[in-house]
């Protein structure tokens, strides 16, 4: 497996691979790989000839008072987990090798500016323009995105058919913690007291997936109940928690499927997000 930092390095090797008519699959993350990363990396080497993993923390896609600074890294451990998983190659530039003095930038109306685009306005324009980006370095046929970020597995499905990238993307379920917390690298910010309030984000969830599958149809009953189960807790605040339609991300009165009920908590300063989605 290569680790590569420089576009010009990595082109070759993909044209390689397409004259040899090989199939190319991507996972773009953000580094600081976990079990989660893994499940997206596994399918894509199941599905695919070649896989590139991209590790790469987008500095367009955090606020300045975001932690672009202080998101965790570790390469090394990456490499590791990529190679016993059968990835390629790891694409890790820099931020001036991915933007130098970039002024195109790809935006989206609508589904950008609703659940995390409230509180994050210009997320999933950094999202979207990092992953038009690697769309175009790696030209990959299969692209996996995780469902724990279901707003932006949303949103990249929503670019693509827009802009018409020949790509299939490929969302992949949630993986947990055994105790439920879904995995993700910011659990690395929680003290051991915030891990345990951290549950209450799977739990709440849990409460209001069990009503919508017993037949409520009231969307406000279940993110009633979802928010009083994350009220107790007493080092969590919310930022959201919402009943949508998975395609438009509209609000639903009546549940409806396909739907999304997605949360945001923060606990103590970290902002952990999940959600559950039935199709
Ligand atoms: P990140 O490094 O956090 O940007 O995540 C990179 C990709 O991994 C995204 O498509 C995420 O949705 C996905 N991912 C992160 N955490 C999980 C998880 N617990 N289960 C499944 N996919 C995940």
């Amino acid at each position: 497996m290569k680790i590569i930092k420089k576009i010009d390095e990595l082109r070759p090797i993909i044209k390689s691979w397409k004259r040899e008519g090989l199939t190319i699959g991507l996972v773009p993350t953000m580094g600081y790989l976990h079990e989660g990363h893994k499940s997206l990396i596994d399918r894509a080497v199941k599905e695919n000839d070649r896989v590139v993993v991209s590790d790469f923390v987008n500095p367009t896609q955090f606020a300045p008072n975001e932690d672009f600074e202080t998101y965790p890294r570790d390469l090394d451990a990456d490499a590791a987990l990529c190679e016993a998983a059968g990835a390629d190659v790891i694409f890790n530039p820099e931020p001036d090798e991915m933007y130098r003095d970039a002024l195109t930038f790809v935006d989206m109306n609508k589904i950008t500016k609703v659940l995390c685009g409230k509180t994050r306005p210009i997320h999933f324009s950094g999202v979207c323009t990092v992953v038009s980006k690697l769309f175009n370095i790696v030209t990959p046929d299969r692209a996996y995105f995780g469902q724990k970020d279901a707003q932006q597995l949303c949103v990249i499905k929503k670019m693509v058919e827009d802009l018409n990238f020949d790509i299939e993307i490929v969302g992949c379920p949630i993986v947990r913690e055994s105790d439920g917390l879904a995995k993700s690298s910011r659990n690395t910010y929680l003290s051991p007291e915030e891990r345990k309030a951290a549950l209450c984000l799977s739990r709440s969830l849990e409460i209001g997936r069990r009503m919508a599958e017993s037949g409520e149809t009231d969307a406000k009953a279940i993110t009633d109940a979802v928010r009083n189960e994350i009220s107790k807790e007493p080092l969590a605040r919310i930022d959201y928690v919402e009943l949508v339609d998975l395609t438009t991300l509209e609000p639903l009165e009546t549940v409806k499927k396909p739907l999304l009920c997605a949360i945001a908590v923060y606990i103590g300063k970290t902002r952990l997000i999940d959600n559950f989605i039935m199709e």
